[in-house]
């Protein structure tokens, strides 16, 4: 059962910091360039004897038709229509690619399209993207295909394209329905064009329908963003992801046409934070990791039940896949337990690619160590528990003398009620689940490894 969640402001204060969100560990900072393309086709040539276990796809498509002032994603204007040709182009060869160095391993269990704006490059192409893929791999008869809309580009005949070729999760950006603060944003999307998009979702059936917010932007006050989260609440999506803005326009310098006074204060967006949980779990969402919520009958509240939760790139999913291919710019993939990202430059991806070669330009092969940690903190990150039992079963460690140090530096989370211990473990507490990246971070082994670490710049924590 759900229940309210009242997350005291002391407590975001005492916890705000920088640090990784967790889409992967080892973090992406940690990753070497001197991992490419050679390392990625020999994982995809190991992992190919495995020919029954299923693949994992994601497809980015970077382009959108204008640049929102908030935007941390990776993305292109598009100027030219040659551009996107090629770049289509492009995908679809290292779809082929990669699929001739997987055979026989060809099963498909989820496919994902991110970007920038997947449907800013019109039904035409994203057919040949489809056929490519469908032609490459045998998708499950119970794929999950989902793809990030956004409402003010995408019409009802995109959606009926997807809803024919088997999609049937949709993601649909929204941040908030305030005109002033999409004004302060650079982007218009009135209340009514995205109700309209999701009653035609509804209408075609997609499950799981999940709404991004943001948190933290110019001009939002707690009253305001309280009645956007009213209306978001009345209009029942099955899932939301509440995310915070993080403003760094030394880095992403289009972020420079908001006007710095027009951020909220750091308290007023702690308040933000608590209420969007508070209103939230109040409506009977439930809380799936820091920043995800989901109602009760939706498959993420039922895997977190069942501990089958998974966190990656994409957000949190029911883990289907041992491996997980990326294609396109900027892409990352998991294969062999190693991380492989490519070049996150539009020309420079489209020219390696045609050249014959992967656009691989860093990764990590993973230790034991590392392997360890890393289901310990996926462990927390999505189920907000820790089983010591299975963890010792499966990497056959003790987790008193393995994590001695690590363990006692957990006091303080105790002390605050932010996590317990259990008999067989550690739970996250319901007002801990907004820290469970801090709890998370103590397992790190590279935020205390000066060497490596030091690479790294992160988003705060809250
Ligand atoms: S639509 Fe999304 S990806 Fe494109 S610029 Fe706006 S925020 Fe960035």
């Amino acid at each position: 059962m759900s229940s309210k969640t009242t997350v005291p402001i002391e407590l975001l204060r005492k916890y705000d910091r920088p640090g990784p969100r967790y889409t992967s560990y080892p973090t992406a900072p940690i990753w070497s360039e001197e991992i490419g393309a050679d390392a990625y086709a020999d994982a995809l040539k190991t992992v190919s004897s495995e020919a029954e276990a299923p693949l994992s796809l994601y497809c980015h498509i970077p382009f959108c038709r204008k640049r929102c002032y908030y935007c941390g994603c990776t993305t292109c204007i598009v100027t030219k229509e040659s551009t996107v040709d090629n770049y289509v182009d492009a995908l679809c060869c290292e779809i082929e690619k990669t699929s001739a160095l997987l055979k026989p391993r060809r099963g498909v269990s989820q496919l994902h399209f991110g970007g920038g704006t997947p449907t800013s490059v019109g039904i035409n192409r994203l057919q040949l993207i489809l056929d490519t893929l469908e032609r490459s791999f045998a998708f499950v008869s119970d794929c999950e295909r989902s793809m990030e809309i956004d409402p003010r580009i995408t019409t009802t005949e995109q959606l009926d394209f997807l809803a024919e070729r088997g999609f049937n999760r949709i993601s649909l950006g929204v941040q908030d329905f305030d005109a002033d603060v999409q004004t302060a944003i650079g982007r218009i999307q009135p209340y009514k064009q995205v109700a309209s998009i999701l009653e035609h979702c509804r209408h075609l059936d997609f499950k799981g329908i999940n709404f991004d917010l943001i948190y933290g932007l110019p001009l939002q006050t707690v009253k305001s963003f309280g009645k956007t989260l009213d209306r978001v609440i009345a209009m029942h999506p099955d899932r939301l992801a509440v995310y915070s803005f993080a403003y760094l326009p030394s880095v992403k310098a289009h972020q420079g046409k908001i006007n710095p006074s027009d951020l909220p204060t750091t308290d007023v967006k702690y308040q933000l934070f608590g209420s969007a949980i508070e209103k939230l779990t109040g409506a009977g969402y439930r809380q799936i990791g820091m920043d995800h919520f989901a109602l009760p009958d939706d498959e993420l509240s039922l895997a977190l039940d069942d501990g089958r939760l998974y966190r990656n790139f994409m957000g949190y999913s029911i883990q289907s896949a041992p491996d997980m291919i990326g294609f396109g710019m900027s892409s990352i993939g998991y294969v062999d337990n190693g991380f492989f990202q490519n070049i996150s430059r539009l020309k420079e991806y489209s020219r390696r690619v045609a050249d014959g070669s992967f656009a691989v330009y860093r990764g990590m092969k993973l230790s034991n160590d590392d392997l360890i940690r890393q289901y310990l903190i996926t462990s927390l990150m999505c189920n907000f528990r820790l089983s010591w039992a299975q963890l010792e079963k499966r990497f056959a460690i003790s987790y008193a003398d393995y994590f001695a140090d690590e363990h006692s530096r957990l006091r303080d989370f105790f002390d605050d009620g932010l996590l317990k211990e259990t008999v067989d473990g550690l739970e996250v507490t319901p007002v801990g689940r907004a820290f469970v990246r801090n709890i998370a971070m103590t397992f790190d082994a590279y935020l205390t490894d000066d060497s490596r670490g030091k690479k790294a710049t992160y988003s705060r924590t809250i």
